[in-house]
């Protein structure tokens, strides 16, 4: 449960504003908004969704800042009533409908700050999406740096080892002798390198940004919404309480995020798949436990981001006049201490001058390229021929 994972974390004062009261459009406000945002979801090119807590409360895991937030609370000390296991969670309808819609093509990525393995679970594709503050279902081998579905949530958090090797069979028939590690980032960790130059791309060319269950207030996520401004494209908010950029919004939503991404499948008409544990992936790998060494086992469970899948997204980004990829200027995983009050922050910022110039960019994605290189067999990554995007 998230208490669980909260309680893993190192101590950490600033953990943003807590307990703002939650707002709710009454039923005409949000048909008719609701109405407005399919409307521009059809005429987008490239639409991002940002997730955050909010989206899995629906599941029964507590979000962190809402009233009966795990941080909230904290403050208060006292703990949620409401608790289950990051195992015994399910999709919510939300998940689902996300993952129908960039099925259906009109999201064309998600970036996502929750660790609940939920987007993982509701099928959605590794070329689909951003964790970037981890995901307690994925496993990193500290050697390889490969990421690996686990048929159960990993036993750690903060980046610890789990007690076992990593599975990764190297060209030439070497097993990889590194050791799996949880990719759970405390608080002030680097974000993961490759889910993050991933979604400063999307977000970079994002015509519609849609922040969904977040408050914004957790650097660099929280700012990654608000490029899509600077590409002339808008920028949507749904949530209950106000967040850190509400005012910077072209349009704010408050009512829950299941039933906005509900009716928006039914105005576009995409149906919602049904959760079952038959296409999410930690379910088939728990069937497969006794043969952990096969090779679809292997293949099945390997959650890494293809060097190739971020050299082909630099290209498109950097094809796009005045808008090629630029690093985020805070890298650490860490709440935003711009003291200003919550509702009330209209002042634009320039939130994204690089501190990594673009000739190390260019290095770095060298070196991913590199790295992926060496580890694969043939130089084919298992994940390339899959890739829609
Ligand atoms: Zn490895």
């Amino acid at each position: 449960m998230s208490c669980n994972y909260a309680e893993g974390l190192s101590p950490y004062e600033h953990k943003g504003k807590l307990g703002i009261p939650e707002v709710f459009d009454d039923d005409e406000t949000v048909e008719v908004k609701v109405a407005k945002l399919a409307e521009w979801i059809r005429h987008a090119k490239h639409v991002v969704v940002h997730t955050g807590a909010g989206i899995s409360t629906a599941a029964g895991i507590p979000d962190f800042r809402g009233p009966r937030g795990v941080w909230t609370l904290e403050e208060k000390g006292l703990k949620p009533n409401v608790n289950i296991s990051f195992d015994n969670a399910t999709p919510t309808l939300a998940h689902m409908g996300i993952c129908s819609l960039v099925q259906s093509g009109h999201i064309k990525y998600v970036i996502s700050q929750n660790i609940d393995g939920l987007h993982l679970r509701s099928g959605l594709k590794r070329t689909n999406i951003s964790e970037l503050h981890g995901n307690m279902f994925v496993a990193r081998c500290s050697y390889c740096d490969r990421e690996f579905i686990r048929p159960t949530s990993v036993p750690t958090v903060g980046q610890k080892e789990i007690g076992m090797d990593c599975p990764w069979v190297k060209a030439g028939g070497r097993i990889c002798r590194g050791k799996l590690r949880d990719n759970i980032l405390d608080w002030e960790d680097n974000l993961p390198d490759k889910d993050l130059d991933m979604a400063e791309m999307h977000s970079t060319i994002a015509d519609l940004s849609i922040s969904l269950g977040t408050t914004l207030q957790i650097i660099p996520a929280g700012n990654l919404p608000l490029k899509a401004k600077k590409n002339n494209g808008k920028f949507v908010v749904v949530n209950l309480q106000p967040t850190k950029h509400h005012k910077k919004a072209d349009l704010v939503i408050h009512t829950q995020v299941d039933k906005v991404i509900s009716k928006i499948a039914a105005i576009l008409g995409v149906e919602i798949q049904p959760y079952l544990p038959e296409i999410d992936p930690t379910c088939i790998l728990q069937t497969l436990q006794d043969s952990t060494n096969s090779w679809k086992t292997r293949s099945l469970s390997d959650w890494t981001i293809a060097a190739a899948s971020v050299s082909k997204m630099k290209s498109i980004a950097a094809a796009i006049k005045d808008n090629k990829p630029k690093s985020v200027s805070r890298k650490k995983r860490k709440t935003d201490k711009v003291n200003e009050p919550i509702s009330d922050h209209e002042e634009e910022q320039d939130l994204f001058v690089p501190t990594r110039p673009p000739e190390k960019q260019e290095i770095c994605l060298a070196e991913l390229s590199r790295k992926n290189t060496e580890i694969v067999p043939n130089g084919v990554h298992p994940k390339d021929s899959n890739e829609s995007d």
